[in-house]
């Protein structure tokens, strides 16, 4: 069988292109692509053949099957060649139960999708696994690229620097200065990446990333707007229904910046439910930083009017975006998948995330954010106990450990610690730590 796909403009003109042509946006309008697919090729094999396909190469070591991208690989970028292919083995990240957590929110059948079990501690490697390989089959053509470029906040840079060092490909971060953390700044150091960090914001550091990868400067842009990335991206969608033995939960809960996933969480339903594995529509809710929330502000006002802003600082580091890429995206997925925005502080987002971890977890503050926004929907009569709710973690916590520290010091501003907890000094003395431990456990 062979199936295809192309880019088309995301605002519906006729304009289409390769998948192989260096283009980012449409040249009648101006707006972003899609990467759409022959769905009427996809039909060729039935729902229950493609489920069964999808269960045998399931974290198997056929390469590339056995990444959750590849395993995939049909709906991702069908004609790609095998040999262009960069992989770390990436998606078939863990859905797990997050039992006590759930039943101290009233949502007993809480899962939560552990994206940031992966190579480079965030979803961004699915994406990346994708635009990598994608541009191995261009430069094979000839297409002439140097190097692979983004702005980012931390993760997206992280997640290119080594997927472009396993290819062998020269990679240029674009980073805001003091504004990721130091394990998301030595990521890109250490896999060799032209590292250039900005006096700026990621909105400041997207504008010059734009200009500096225009046509003839051999530059290939690797940011969100980049539609192949969101192939990659949509394969957590299929995982998730896939991983709940292919049905479909009630509420799936993402945290939101430049709107690329929430956007392709939604394609990777769509897929399904154009395919016939599925039949019902999950509600998706998208959780953003109260100091970066304009997709919050457009959905309160029943997305009559979207203002880009300029966004405040936030622990969620990774969504302080004030003027997302992917707006008018993220507009059209919450529309078809009976959508909700909620925002979270940066007092409830710690806090959230720490509840959490309390029951076992580690939360990076982005799923804290998602978090906070579940146990405000649950309160709102919005989220019900009968719901099956998956929140999706997007990064590994030991990615934030220095703001995760912070808060146990008790040392963020406006945020007061709930559930601090920090190390006892004791001298090395066992009557001194006997004594310490009838006080806290009891005698
Ligand atoms: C990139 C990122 C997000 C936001 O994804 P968008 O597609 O920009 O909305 C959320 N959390 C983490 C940890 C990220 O790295
Ligand atoms: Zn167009």
């Amino acid at each position: 069988m062979s199936h295809s796909a192309w880019f088309q403009c995301f605002n519906g003109c006729p304009f289409r292109r390769p998948l192989t042509d260096v283009i980012y946006r449409c040249e009648t309008c101006g707006g972003l692509l899609d990467v759409v697919h022959d769905t009427e090729s996809l039909k060729s094999r039935s729902p229950a053949g493609w489920m069964r396909l999808f269960d045998e190469r399931w974290m198997r070591s056929a390469w590339p099957y056995g990444s959750g991208v590849w395993g995939k690989l049909e709906w991702v970028y069908p004609t790609l060649r095998h040999e262009h292919i960069t992989s770390f083995a990436e998606g078939g990240t863990n859905l797990m139960w997050a039992e006590r957590l759930g039943r101290e929110l009233g949502v007993p059948d809480l899962w939560v999708k552990m994206c940031g079990n992966s190579h480079t501690g965030s979803f961004k490697d699915l994406g990346m696994t994708v635009l990598v390989s994608a541009v191995r089959e261009m430069q094979a053509i000839g297409r002439p690229i140097r190097a692979i470029a983004c702005a980012s906040t931390g993760d997206t840079s992280a997640a290119l620097a080594a997927y472009c060092a396993a290819a062998g490909l020269p990679s240029i971060v674009f980073l805001p200065k003091n504004k990721v953390s130091p394990a998301q700044l030595v990521q890109p150091m250490a896999n060799g990446a032209i590292v250039i960090s900005l006096d700026t914001d990621f909105d400041g550091c997207m504008r010059v990333v734009q200009e500096v990868t225009g046509p003839g400067s051999g530059l290939y842009l690797a940011n969100s707007m980049n539609a192949l990335r969101l192939e990659g991206q949509k394969t957590i969608s299929v995982e998730i229904v896939q991983q709940c033995d292919w049905e479909v939960p009630d509420v799936v809960i993402v945290p939101g910046g430049n709107l690329g996933n929430i956007y392709a969480f939604a394609k990777g339903f769509q897929l399904m439910l154009d395919l016939g594995l599925i039949t019902k529509r999950p509600k998706l809710v998208c959780a953003q930083a109260h100091n970066a929330n304009p997709l919050y502000l457009a959905y309160k006002n029943g997305w009559d009017t979207y203002q880009p802003m300029t966004a405040k600082p936030t622990l969620a580091s990774a969504i302080q975006i004030g003027d997302p890429v992917s707006i008018h995206r993220a507009i059209r997925a919450l529309t078809a998948f009976d959508g909700i925005v909620e925002q979270a502080t940066e007092d409830e987002l710690m806090n959230a995330a720490a509840r959490a971890d309390r029951t076992g977890l580690f939360n990076c503050p982005h799923t804290g954010v998602a978090l906070a926004a579940l146990e405000k929907l649950v309160k709102k009569g919005l989220v019900l106990r009968s719901d099956r709710v998956v929140v999706v973690s997007t990064a590994h916590g030991l990615k934030f450990s220095h703001s995760k520290a912070a808060y146990h010091e008790d040392a963020l501003p406006g945020v007061v610690a709930r559930f601090r907890n920090v190390p006892a000094e004791l001298p090395a003395d066992a009557d001194a730590v006997r004594r310490e431990l009838d006080r806290r456990l009891g005698a």
